[in-house]
């Protein structure tokens, strides 16, 4: 018998254990309510980003990805993506991570040729090759 106290995982409560070491939650509502939250949160990072289609890389088109000034200008256009798509708005939350992705994942390469479409040389970080976005 434990006569110490856990913290719910979920909840936070602090409760008495039924079985040693196993139990992380108070209750099995809440542990199925976090395990519901963990999936959820799997599930809803909202860019996905397929490696194979440029489309899906036109479509997030940041425009100008480097550039200082770039910030308002590329959250306001995936939010609006977003919200197109997902038919709901993206939480702040959402938003920060898609700035960072996004922020990080291009840099432009500064001594390479736009291609004939005029699009711009950027090395993408998640795939180690050169991608042309629009500027
Ligand atoms: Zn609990």
């Amino acid at each position: 018998m434990e006569n110490y106290l856990y913290n719910c995982h979920y909840c936070n409560k602090e409760y008495k254990p039924r079985r040693r070491k196993k139990q992380k939650y108070c209750s099995n509502s809440c542990r199925t309510l976090a395990f519901n939250l963990k999936k959820k949160s799997q599930l809803s990072f909202p860019i996905n980003i397929n490696k194979n289609n440029k489309t899906s890389i036109d479509k997030m088109s940041v425009a100008g990805i480097g550039n200082a000034a770039v910030g308002t200008f590329a959250v306001n256009t995936i939010t609006n993506w977003l919200t197109r798509d997902e038919n709901k708005p993206a939480t702040k939350k959402d938003i920060k991570d898609i700035k960072e992705l996004v922020l990080k994942r291009y840099h432009e390469i500064l001594n390479m040729q736009t291609d004939s479409y005029g699009n711009y040389p950027y090395y993408d970080i998640e795939l180690r090759t050169v991608v042309y976005l629009k500027k």
